[in-house]
């Protein structure tokens, strides 16, 4: 490493660390990121199969919020490669029916009348029960969703009294698509946070696709940013244990044996693995790292199937209330790139993407068993343009670890991206910031580490 510089070890090549990588890089430190996996991205990563086809750890939908990852996008030139969407969420259900939130494009809250008057399924004595729920929401804004940690989603919808039918077609899938946890599980902070979020802001709902791959619009172009001004990056390269001195992190200990040196260390692993890095002398010497051990993760699956005919046209995300797949979409209509089958073009079917949760119950199930259930809700929604739709092909992903789960009374133990040991520092969707678990996070954490590292190195803020 270049001796007149700085130097910073990072440790995990996900968003969050190549991310970290550039803002590092433009500060002017030399940077070395090691990644355990072959590929870059983490859980956001896609690959070719055998057969020419993307496979991606899941659906990935970019909410109009994450101006954090925009800002990214258009440095390395690749922001063109958001495909904005209609600024509209459609449910589908179990026989054949579906309803569809609009939005008009009018200050707040006014883009949220088509949605309240005119969905097609929820009655107006629904919207205005729901709609009295939230008025401590519309009084306290911002201040309201952090004092609700202590209850699930589940429990403030009891205690607000608002209909079955909204808890069970709108949120069961929502919170299933945003954490993969159903509503008795998730902290009432997440969605009512997200809720006000897209109250306030009227873009921040509206969904982008990606053209293509991650690999080929994120981390390549972010890899080849920062390589390209000297940062240095090794996959197939795993940290085993973090060596703690009782003051300073002395160095990384590999799993291959050897250990790598760094004026500063910056973890960005998810939270299971960095648990398992941070040796017992860390956890013992503050309650900072001990705290960590209570944010587990939550697994996820991720099913393709492609179809010989074309079961829906829409361009967009779907939610789905019934069964295992709380959030979908049929990549033929949405990314351009994944027109394909076996790496030749595809027209006129269908190419579905699903996120499969809950998850936890089916890990052990079978490939074949959880496509034959995905496959099975697929009819029951689309009765009647799925029938005699052939498969002709599926690819099926298990992620035992996905995102931090965000349950009642966990946002105390996320850190921030500072630790109390003066050259580490921490980033992760699962850490700190505006953002809970998602790229926007990952992007957000980065920043936040990145300045903090500047700071701790003297350097001045660009
Ligand atoms: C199925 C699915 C769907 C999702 N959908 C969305 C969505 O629609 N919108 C959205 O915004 N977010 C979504 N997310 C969340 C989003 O992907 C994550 O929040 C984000 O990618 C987290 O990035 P990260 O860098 O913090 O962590 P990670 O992506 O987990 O990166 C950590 C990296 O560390 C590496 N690593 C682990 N252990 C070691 C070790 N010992 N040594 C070296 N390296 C190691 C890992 O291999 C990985 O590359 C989804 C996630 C999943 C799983």
């Amino acid at each position: 490493m270049n001796e007149a510089k700085k130097t910073v070890l990072i440790l995990g090549g996900g968003l969050a660390g190549l991310c970290a990588a550039k803002r590092l890089t433009e500060r002017g430190l030399q940077v070395r990121l090691i990644e355990k996996r072959d590929i870059y991205g983490g859980k956001v990563s896609s690959w070719k199969d055998e057969e020419g086809d993307w496979v991606e750890s899941g659906t990935h939908c970019f909410f109009g919020a994450y101006q954090v990852l925009y800002d990214l996008m258009k440095e390395i030139g690749t922001y063109h490669a958001v495909d904005w969407k209609e600024h509209q969420l459609t449910y589908t259900l179990s026989g054949g029916g579906s309803f569809t939130f609009d939005t008009w494009d009018l200050p707040s809250p006014l883009h949220l009348m088509p949605a309240i008057v005119r969905n097609g399924y929820f009655t107006p004595v629904e919207m205005a029960a729901f709609a009295r729920s939230l008025l401590p929401l519309a009084l306290e804004k911002e201040a309201y969703a952090p004092k609700q940690d202590h209850l699930t989603f589940a429990q403030w919808a009891t205690e607000k009294r608002f209909g079955k039918r909204l808890m069970e077609t709108m949120f069961r899938p929502m919170a299933l698509a945003l954490k993969f946890i159903p509503p008795e599980e998730i902290s009432a902070r997440i969605i009512l946070d997200v809720i006000e979020t897209f109250y306030r802001l009227p873009q921040s709902s509206c969904m982008g696709f990606l053209k293509g791959a991650p690999q080929e619009y994120l981390h390549q172009p972010l890899i080849n940013w920062s390589a390209s001004r000297g940062a240095v990056f090794n996959s197939n390269t795993a940290v085993d244990e973090l060596l703690f001195d009782g003051r300073e992190i002395k160095g990384v200990q590999l799993r291959n044996g050897e250990i790598l040196t760094a004026d500063y260390y910056l973890s960005a692993l998810p939270i299971h693995n960095l648990n398992k890095v941070l040796g017992d002398s860390l956890k013992k010497h503050d309650g900072f790292f001990g705290s960590l051990s209570n944010l587990e993760a939550v697994p996820v699956i991720s099913v393709q199937i492609w179809y010989d005919k074309e079961i829906t046209p829409i361009d967009n995300v779907l939610f789905s209330p019934d069964g295992v797949i709380p959030v979908y979409a049929n990549l033929a209509r949405t990314t351009t790139d994944y027109r394909t089958l076996r790496g030749e073009p595809f027209t006129g079917g269908t190419r579905f993407e699903f996120c499969v949760a809950p998850a936890a119950p089916l890990m052990g199930r079978t490939r074949e068993e959880i496509i034959r259930m995905v496959d099975l809700d697929v009819r029951n929604c689309y009765p009647e343009s799925s029938r005699g739709a052939k498969i002709l092909k599926s690819t099926l992903v298990k992620i035992p670890h996905s995102v931090y789960a965000p349950l009642p009374h966990m946002e105390q133990h996320r850190p921030t991206q500072s630790t109390p040991v003066a050259n580490l520092f921490l980033a992760g969707g699962f850490s700190r910031q505006l953002y809970y678990d998602s790229m926007g996070g990952a992007v957000m954490s980065a920043n936040l580490a990145a300045e903090g590292i500047a700071r701790a190195a003297g350097l001045m803020e660009l």
